[in-house]
């Protein structure tokens, strides 16, 4: 078994809007770039497999998302014409494949943890987190993490679920979408829902009925640094160590990081590495699966890539 898996391939190029989009495949090159030089030419790729991306069959698709939109998509890729959502998510030719792509690797990347050929794993183009059963919203059209638990639910049984998403954006498909599920506990640290998109993910939301007190949203307002983040970080830390899941995801948006064009955070990558270890260790703890971690938004590819490395290298730690 090898530590950590990391999905590394063309097709995950292929979801992008254009290169005049923030969401355009520069991102996942200079994270390939970065990768690259860091482990596979300095030799340091002991401990790491490189997973193919796959695509998802659309039957996989149909476990969280509506038939209709899944149509509705497949029609705007054969077309290439007009847009997805209201404004953010344009149609191109082929972005259902693409899409479908994203989602077939990021249950690859869980399936390579449960068949035990890696422990952790990283796909750098997943954590498409707002897109809902129904619609694509926020440049995503396939809400991978959706999929991902619906998937596990279904084929493995895996009950409980960690999600914790540090994306400076709300993650509101997963968060609403299961918001009364008393089995998916999510932690989603984002920026004041006031001055960002999508407007949602407010300290009082904590779940509904049976699942009140499984959601917390840890909200950073506007210009907050890591001095700022750090003072939320024992809050965070005692919702993951109560929350005894059998399997945890982590969003590692790097949109939060010092620098980005479309957010208003300043944190710097040690956010990234320290979430992610403490995620590995507290799975190692009580010994449930995980953490997959998924790239998430970011759109300063220099520190978007940083953060993301440290993830890898969190994972790598003994
Ligand atoms: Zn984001």
């Amino acid at each position: 078994m090898k530590k950590v898996g990391v999905a590394y391939g063309d097709a995950l190029l292929e979801y992008s809007f254009g290169i005049d989009h923030p969401m355009n495949f520069y991102r996942i090159k200079h994270f390939y770039k970065v990768f690259e030089k860091t482990f596979i030419e300095s030799s340091k790729m002991d401990e790491i497999l490189l997973i193919q991306p796959v695509i998802a069959d659309e039957s996989i698709i149909h476990l969280f998302h509506t038939k209709e939109y899944v149509d509705f998509v497949k029609k705007a890729s054969v077309s290439g014409y007009g847009y997805l959502d209201y404004g953010d998510t344009p149609a191109f030719k082929g972005v259902f494949e693409a899409s479908s792509y994203v989602v077939g690797t990021t249950i690859e990347c869980a399936e390579q943890i449960i068949k035990g050929n890696v422990r952790f794993a990283f796909n750098p183009m997943g954590g498409l987190h707002h897109a809902r059963r129904d619609s694509a919203a926020g440049f995503c059209v396939f809400n991978d993490i959706g999929v991902l638990i619906e998937y596990l639910r279904k084929k493995y049984s895996i009950k409980r679920f960690l999600y914790v998403d540090v994306d400076a954006h709300h993650g509101d498909g997963v968060f609403y979408e299961f918001y009364n599920d008393k089995d998916v506990l999510i932690v989603d640290v984002h920026e004041n829902p006031r001055t960002l998109y999508p407007g949602t993910g407010y300290e009082d939301e904590v779940g509904e009925g049976e699942a009140v007190g499984t959601k917390m949203n840890i909200v950073l307002a506007a210009g907050s640094d890591d001095t700022i983040f750090y003072k939320k970080f024992d809050k965070i830390k005692d919702f993951i160590m109560n929350s005894s899941p059998d399997f945890i995801i982590l969003q590692s948006g790097g949109d939060a990081l010092k620098g980005d064009p479309i957010t208003h955070l300043r944190l710097t990558p040690k956010v990234h590495y320290d979430v992610a270890l403490l995620l590995k260790e507290y799975a190692k703890s009580v010994g449930c699966l995980g953490p997959l971690a998924l790239g998430g938004g970011g759109y300063n590819n220099i520190s978007t890539s940083q953060g993301w490395i440290n993830v890898i290298n969190a994972f790598l730690q003994d």
